[in-house]
């Protein structure tokens, strides 16, 4: 890392609403800059402690053990004096006293906002400092910019130009939770909920939400419902009520509007229902509950990736402008803050003038495709227009583990196809479902209560066909009138897949077209950047890692956690990043004795200079044949010479277990769409040939069976390129203090 000539002086605070994952951008922004050879200031309570002098300078251990914590540990605050050039002149004035011309501001788009007026007017408000005699020209000379780079924390995720803000994530996991804890309660009684989320300009928790938890009916500020809302939604009610939903859930964004811009309420919609249904419905407004809890695995690592982000943007020597750093299909990015808050501006400013379409096509056109998948899956029914005279058969396998979220993938296929007018089939316990005739026939409300569910509805199996079990199953897709083939799940399904594809010149009734869709916890798969399963894992890992750490006492003592992966470091690498591990040691990377040796010389100084008394290792599962996990332990257990000690822990089959996430629910749902599409396409145009869906940030791509063997080790089982081994270096960077 190469270290800056000229020290730089730079200030960071958290303003406005807090939101997860605010903690780990300090520690990573922190961090890093002292690295860089920085000197660091904490400005507390937001801009409030920019005015009120509340400033501190922060070393290395004044951000340990941040990260799991929710909130901001340098506290936020809603500050009117900065809203007026008088408070930020003396804002000015004071970061002046310390040095600071960078400022990294961790906040909404009121924040950012502040911050670019802030920025735009720092030559003025020094020259009238200087006029005042509060600060002298030397001064005036040595400041003449205030740079400033921004994080956003928002639970709404309402910036424009980033896919996810700062405890977006966080907060669908909260309200997820207690929907599917409403959801119970309502099954059982059968009843109607409405619960309140919040999101005064933006849609995105209550869509979101919508989608993980099945949802029967949304109200976004973005897409409001069309007029006669009132009757609409008392007869969908009604009509879901015959057709067996015991409980429907409807979600109000507390931004809520119909098409002539007046509010709906939580109240209303209630008043609605009493009047209309003469059904009891409760309205539950979840509140502040949205901001709290731990911060999601995710967040943690947006929080670390962008922290570094933004100090290298300041450092950068060409850098002027104010910038954001945002994350975009799946890559962190920096972006002019005056342009987005401008955008975000525009959306808002779209919505209160009613142009819906363009605060929707504003918002990008993978939220228009959510919102519109949204309103099939949320039906009683399929639509009856689309019912064909003789409809083609979709058949939906999963194959390999269970990976949590493939229930929702399956249950949006299902009603995907049936609202096309497609016979859809099930084929239980993988392709052993073919080989000995297990398939079921789906029907709109089999799959009603399958999103949150963790495994697989379908039982995934890892066993393949041998050569002489193809007659069967070829004999099954004659049988069943199979026409396409949509499969979920890990590498069991991609080999499937392919030999599907291979035998077809033996068996004509294998000549139709399969669609792959990635499925597995350890990350794995070729072309796609983010499988099914891999965030619940992730979030499985994270808390078990922040349990095992709680567990310390006083002792000295470093945990070495072991974590599944396969030969894929994904796991190992992600979490390292997002429980701030010292080491992770992955098969990717190699591990070796000189290595080894240097890490212990680490550890040893690192628990006698630094008064640390915990340490964190993280080790992929098969990382190395000869220095295993115990293998590892005990030899730092041995050298440390009774400094401290190490305690194993292997996570073992947890991590494949467990109730999705939100992002997996998400993703088995936005994947299922892309690969039924795909299918409906080659359906349609007669074309056999077999594909797989490769995802990366908000966009799919789909890539020809034959180019599989090109993109992956098949020795290893996991893509030749990974996008997150950028990521690696600093995991340690930001874990222990240099010499
Ligand atoms: P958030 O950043 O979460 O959107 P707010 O909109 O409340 O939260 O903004 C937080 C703080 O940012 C405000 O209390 C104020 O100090 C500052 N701020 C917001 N908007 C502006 C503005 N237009 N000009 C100057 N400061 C602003």
């Amino acid at each position: 890392m190469a270290k800056t000539t000229v020290k730089k002086t730079l200030g960071i605070l958290t303003s406005g609403g807090d939101a997860q994952g605010m903690n780990a951008a300090v520690r990573a922004a922190v961090r890093w800059a002292l690295v860089q050879n920085c000197e660091v200031y904490a400005i507390y309570e937001g801009y409030q402690g920019m005015v009120d002098n509340i400033i501190k300078p922060l070393r290395w251990e004044s951000v340990s053990s941040i990260m799991q914590s929710g909130g901001t540990v340098i506290g936020t605050a809603r500050c009117r004096e900065f809203r007026e050039r008088p408070g930020r002149l003396r804002a000015a004035e004071n970061l002046l006293k310390y040095g600071i011309d960078n400022l990294i501001v961790i906040g909404g788009d009121g924040s950012l906002t502040g911050a670019d007026i802030f920025a735009r007017e720092w030559p003025e408000l020094l020259a009238e400092l200087l006029a005042k005699k509060k600060i002298s020209a030397l001064k005036v000379k040595r400041h003449p910019q205030l740079r400033i780079v921004g994080m956003v924390g928002s639970i709404d995720n309402d910036m424009a130009d980033t896919d996810m803000t700062l405890g977006a994530d966080s907060a669908l996991h909260r309200i997820t939770e207690a929907i599917d804890a409403l959801s119970s309660t309502a099954h059982s009684h059968q009843r109607i909920f409405i619960v309140e989320v919040m999101g005064r300009n933006c849609g995105y928790l209550a869509a979101m939400s919508a989608i993980a938890t099945g949802a029967s009916y949304v109200f976004i500020p973005e897409s409001p419902p069309p007029d006669g809302w009132r009757e609409n939604l008392y007869r969908e009610l009604r009509a879901a009520r015959s057709a067996g939903r015991r409980d429907s859930i409807i979600i109000v964004a507390e931004g809520a509007r119909d098409r002539h811009g007046r509010t709906i309420t939580s109240a209303e919609v209630k008043e609605v229902l009493d009047r209309h249904m003469g059904l009891e419905s409760r309205v539950t407004i979840l509140g502040h509950v949205q901001r709290g809890g731990e911060p999601s695995a995710f967040d943690r690592y947006l929080g670390t990736v962008s922290g570094v982000e933004a100090v290298r943007e300041l450092l950068r020597p060409d850098g002027g402008e104010s910038k954001i750093v945002v994350t975009r299909n799946n890559r962190i990015e920096t972006v002019s803050l005056c342009e987005s808050v401008a955008k975000t501006h525009a959306i808002a400013e779209a919505i209160r003038a009613g142009e819906f379409d363009r605060a929707m096509r504003l918002r990008g056109s993978g939220w228009e495709i959510m919102n519109s998948v949204l309103g099939t899956l949320s039906r009683p029914a399929a639509p009856a227009k689309k019912t064909r005279k003789k409809p083609k058969t979709i058949a939906l396998i999963t194959c390999g583990w269970p990976a949590p979220g493939m229930n929702n993938a399956l249950r949006t296929a299902v009603r995907l196809g049936l609202a096309q007018g497609y016979r859809m089939l099930g084929i239980r316990q993988g392709a052993e479902g073919l080989i000995y005739d297990r398939v079921r026939e789906f029907a709109w409300m089999d799959v009603e209560e399958w999103v949150a569910c963790g495994g697989s509805k379908l039982e995934a199996n890892r066993t393949l066909p041998e050569p002489e079990d193809f007659p069967a199953v070829a004999a099954a897709i004659r049988k069943h009138k199979i026409d396409g083939l949509l499969m979920i799940g890990g590498w069991s399904a991609y080999r499937l897949a392919a030999m599907i594809d291979e035998m077809d010149r033996e068996y004509p009734d294998l000549d139709l077209p399969v669609v792959c869709v990635p499925a597995s916890i350890n990350n794995n798969l070729p072309g796609s950047e983010l499988a099914i399963g891999a965030d619940t894992a992730l979030n499985t890992i994270v808390q078990a890692v922040d349990k095992i750490k709680n567990s310390a006492d006083t002792s000295r003592r470093a945990f070495l956690v072991e974590v599944m992966g396969r030969y894929c470091g994904y796991l190992a690498a992600m979490s390292g990043l997002a429980t701030g591990a010292e080491y992770i040691y992955l098969h990717e990377q190699g591990i070796d004795l000189k290595l080894l040796q240097r890490q212990l010389k680490e550890l040893t100084r690192s628990f006698r200079r630094d008064g640390r008394n915990i340490a964190l290792l993280i080790r992929n599962e098969h990382a190395n044949t000869a220095y295993t996990t115990d293998f590892i332990a005990q030899l730092f257990t041995e050298e440390a010479g009774g400094l401290f000690d190490v305690r194993k822990t292997i996570l073992g089959p947890m991590q494949q277990g467990g109730t999705p996430t939100p992002f997996d629910r998400i993703q088995g749902t936005r994947l299922a769409y892309d690969g039924m599409l795909q299918l409906f396409g080659k359906l349609a145009e007669h074309d056999n040939t077999s594909a797989f869906i490769g995802f990366r940030g908000s966009k799919t791509s789909i890539f020809p069976m034959r180019d599989l063997a090109g993109m992956v080790s098949c020795e290893y089982q996991r893509p030749v390129n990974q996008w997150w081994e950028s990521l690696l270096s600093m995991v340690t960077a930001l874990a222990i203090r240099p010499r």
